[in-house]
């Protein structure tokens, strides 16, 4: 065993026992010294993985636009916080800024908050947002930031929250038939086991409805995190105007299976090899975050694709623009328009939602709100 994570895992187990698929994800993500985003810069090419930022600068640009039109749907206040989840390198953050310089009274409203765990990216987006106009601070949990009005961003940050899994054993059980899923150590080698014990029942009140149509071995899975994110949203919400954009791979509607993956070298990989060395991440479900919001009196958007969600935000126009001042890139420009917004590409596996303040209009490049 000479991956260091993984002897660390092998010991925790041995001595304090199984552990649960969410406590396995987040020591192989975030491990200050071992975890895969504190010891990495894992985007692009040559990286792990690529985002739509990365791709091509009309995305962040397009973001840019719609944080402005929110800053004038809120009546132009005069400070505002622009927060964005896990920023990566910054580069949506940089885009983000070129459109906000349209106008320099939002310009100057912007007061830049950066919620990352990484201290490798956390230097990383200081160096890309080193010439930022406006005041760029980090926090690492949304917690430690001050009530204000607020613009909320995370492009490709909920899949990779740590989830919960669980299987249901014993379908004419019922609810008492779900298990959680483990990690634990076998032949000495990690597997997946499952928790010979009962859930406790402040747990399942946090099931979704369609937990009740699982058939037998039916695995489900649940991100704690979704819900503090929404209550979260919810306070601030009722204190000032906010308004929250994310982006992700997932699905509408709630479903059941592993959608646990690990990808490196943009290959997908098996959980347990190169631990705290290839990205881990879920589908996200967006069922259940509409359902949460709902449950909470916040207002949600309907959940379109990205593909739609850029259409709508005009980024025919912005190639078109951008093809004409550069016609010697066409072929990349069109390649990244392609990317972004085809259904055989990201268009359609990757979903758009916003949640908000109940008395904001209906934000910019969604057709319903509820
Ligand atoms: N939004 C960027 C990066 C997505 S990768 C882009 O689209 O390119 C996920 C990002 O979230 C990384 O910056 C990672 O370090 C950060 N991250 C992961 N878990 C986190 C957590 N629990 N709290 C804060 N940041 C986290």
């Amino acid at each position: 065993m000479t991956n260091n994570l993984t002897v660390q895992i092998h010991k925790k187990i041995q001595e304090t026992g199984p552990i649960t698929i969410a406590e396995f994800m987040a020591i192989c993500l975030l491990d200050p010294n071992n975890g895969y985003y504190p010891t990495r810069d894992p985007f692009g090419e040559n990286g792990d993985f690529i985002t739509s930022p990365e791709i091509s600068q009309m995305f962040g640009e397009l973001i840019g636009l719609w944080c402005m039109q929110t800053w004038y749907d809120m009546g132009r206040p005069n400070k505002i916080n622009l927060i964005e989840y896990g920023p990566g390198r910054g580069i949506m953050m940089q885009d983000i800024l070129r459109s906000a310089k349209l106008d320099q009274e939002f310009l100057s409203a912007i007061n830049i908050t950066l919620i990352e765990a990484s201290p490798v990216l956390e230097a990383i987006q200081a160096e890309t947002l080193y010439k930022c106009p406006c005041p760029v601070n980090w926090a690492s949990d949304i917690r430690e930031i001050p009530y204000m009005p607020a613009i909320i961003l995370g492009n490709e940050f909920l899949d990779c929250l740590p989830i919960k899994q669980f299987i249901q054993t014993n379908k004419k059980l019922g609810l008492k038939g779900w298990r959680e899923r483990l990690v634990t150590i076998k032949n000495n080698k990690l597997v997946f086991g499952i928790s010979p014990i009962e859930l406790p029942e402040w747990q399942e009140k946090d099931f979704p409805n369609s937990h009740f149509k699982a058939d037998q071995n039916d695995l489900l899975e649940l991100c704690p995190a979704y819900s503090q994110i929404i209550d979260q949203l919810k306070k601030r919400s009722l204190k000032n105007n906010i308004r929250a954009l994310f982006i992700d791979y997932g699905d509408t509607s709630t479903s059941f299976g592993d959608t646990l993956q690990s990808l490196k070298a943009h290959k997908k990989m098996n959980v347990f090899s190169d631990l705290g060395k290839s990205d881990l991440t879920t589908r996200v479900n967006f069922e259940y975050l509409t359902d949460l919001s709902i449950a909470n009196n916040l207002s949600v958007t309907e959940v379109i694709t990205q593909g739609d969600f850029l259409n709508n935000m005009g980024i025919k126009v912005r190639a078109k623009n951008l093809l004409k001042a550069k016609p010697e890139a066409k072929n990349k420009i069109l390649r990244q328009l392609n990317k972004l917004t085809s259904k055989n590409e990201m268009g359609e596996l990757f979903k758009v939602i916003c949640f908000q303040s109940k008395k904001l209009e209906l934000p910019l490049g969604f057709e319903s709100i509820r």
